[in-house]
């Protein structure tokens, strides 16, 4: 008879990973390659390296390495707080009287609240051993900011962190969570730029988007002296650091195993998910496993479901090199979501190129629903969750009300993202039912894809 399985599957210390997986050593067909903007050729080091540290621009550009060891002073920082938790939501599962098992790993037990430290950690180390003195950064709903923050405390570095300005208002904590550990915070769009100062003559009352931090923290990176810009999503080396939570996932479910038949995750810019499914989609590329892959973003900023697969830029001041990617052009600005983390127009050229191959499935949810799901999952399960992982959440329980409907006993195994406690403006919104759904209409997204840049290989 099969071993009951615990509410939480443990790994030891000693399973934290000591390698990051890179998905795409196992790529039959490669993403395309990211683009300088001015020659319109494939970006080397040397186009990045005046963004970027060093050794997360060698593994940008690494498409065959399958597995870069986790240099132990890395490893010193995870066993801080890894491995994160696997839990099997017997509760939700007995509250949604589905027969299919539900798993969640859970990446909101640092204090950061979100698996971001994850690409933090490592990014902040690379800047200590390349020499920098200092960091900037965006973040937008906050966690990324954090996650920075706690980082640079650790390894000893000094940091600037552009906000999302509405983010900055409807979050005081997150902003006084990050000052105190020693960062300096700018709301966003601001003054002490050139593209923040552009974004304020052009619209005085924006709210700001994650496009434009960017273009204010890498302005900010390169006018200063040993200085560089860390993005905590988007890029590949976040998704590759982000791989350990697949791994631990996949070491935890294979001690039972456990094959999961569905993997969910909430998609902003891509790194959570890309890092969850990682380990298991590199088995169903190579043929081993037939498993299901959904991403699951907001309505209010639809990349996947409702973007255009082209070359464009990471930021609104154009500025960074470009990527091919689902995108809803870099000029678009979500509405206000509570959901901040999911606010970004483009998806990481990995997932993107995966998706476009019909190997991931993706699908967008309005916010009453997602908190419609948070309120259920936190009631069963205990857990206070973000309203970005509560995407994931929703999409969870409605394929679990499938297996309901069919008698099908599927796995299914979602990211948990992170904790909701800096959120509860959002919760107290859906408390007095106050808050709204926004869908973006077709002209609105045609505004965006008017920013996509105007080259041959968009055509
Ligand atoms: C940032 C964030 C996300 C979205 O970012 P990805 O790069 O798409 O993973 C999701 N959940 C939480 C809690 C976040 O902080």
């Amino acid at each position: 008879m099969a071993q009951k399985i615990p509410t939480r599957l443990y790994l030891s210390e000693d399973e934290i990973p000591k390698f990051w997986y890179n998905l795409r050593a196992d790529m039959t067909e490669k993403p395309d390659p990211i683009l300088h903007p001015g020659t319109l050729k494939p970006a080397t080091a040397a186009d990045l390296e005046p963004v970027f540290c060093k050794e997360p621009v060698k593994q940008e550009l690494d498409d065959a390495t399958r597995l870069i060891p986790i240099p132990e002073g890395i490893q010193e920082f995870y066993r801080a707080y890894r491995p994160a938790p696997l839990i099997r939501a017997y509760f939700l599962e007995k509250a949604l009287e589905t027969p299919a098992e539900i798993y969640y790993k859970f990446e909101g037990t640092n204090t950061s609240g979100s698996h971001k430290l994850n690409s933090a950690a490592a990014q902040a180390f690379y800047a200590r051993e390349e020499g920098l003195s200092s960091l900037t950064t965006e973040t937008g709903a906050g966690q990324w900011g954090t996650a920075m923050a706690m980082a640079c405390a650790f390894y000893g570095l000094k940091l600037t962190v552009y906000m999302v300005k509405v983010s900055s208002e409807q979050k005081p904590y997150r902003k006084a969570l990050i000052e105190t550990y020693g960062a300096e915070l700018i709301p966003s769009p601001s003054n002490t730029t050139e593209s923040g100062k552009k974004i304020l003559e052009k619209d005085p009352n924006t709210g700001g988007s994650l496009g434009c931090a960017i273009s204010e923290a890498v302005e900010r990176a390169v006018k200063s002296d040993k200085c560089r810009y860390v993005l905590g999503s988007v890029l590949n080396h976040v998704l590759l650091h982000q791989s350990v939570i697949g791994q631990e996932a996949k070491a935890a479910l294979d001690k039972y195993g456990v094959k999961p038949d569905i993997i969910i995750g909430c998609a902003g810019g891509g790194s959570n998910l890309g890092g969850l499914i990682a380990p298991f989609i590199g088995e169903k590329i190579t043929g081993k496993s037939n498993t299901r892959f959904i991403a699951v973003e907001p309505a209010s900023c639809p990349s996947f479901t409702r973007g255009r697969y082209a070359y464009d830029f990471g930021d609104t001041a154009k500025t960074t090199p470009l990527m091919r990617m689902y995108t809803l052009g870099n000029g678009f600005i979500p509405s206000a979501n509570h959901a901040g983390g999911l606010r970004y127009h483009g998806m990481n050229s990995v997932l993107s190129k995966l998706y476009k191959d019909g190997c991931l499935e993706a699908r967008s949810e309005v916010q009453t629903g997602v908190f419609d799901a948070a309120v259920r999952f936190m009631k069963a399960e205990g857990i206070l969750p973000a309203p970005e992982s509560s995407h994931a959440i929703k999409a969870a329980m409605d394929e679990a009300l499938e297996c309901k409907r069919t008698g099908e006993k599927k796995v299914i195994l979602f990211g948990l993202t992170g904790t909701g406690y800096f959120d509860l403006t959002a919760y107290m919104a859906y408390n007095t039912k106050t808050m709204t759904d926004h869908i973006p209409t077709d002209a609105e997204l045609e505004q965006g894809f008017a920013s996509l840049p105007d080259i041959p290989q968009n055509k």
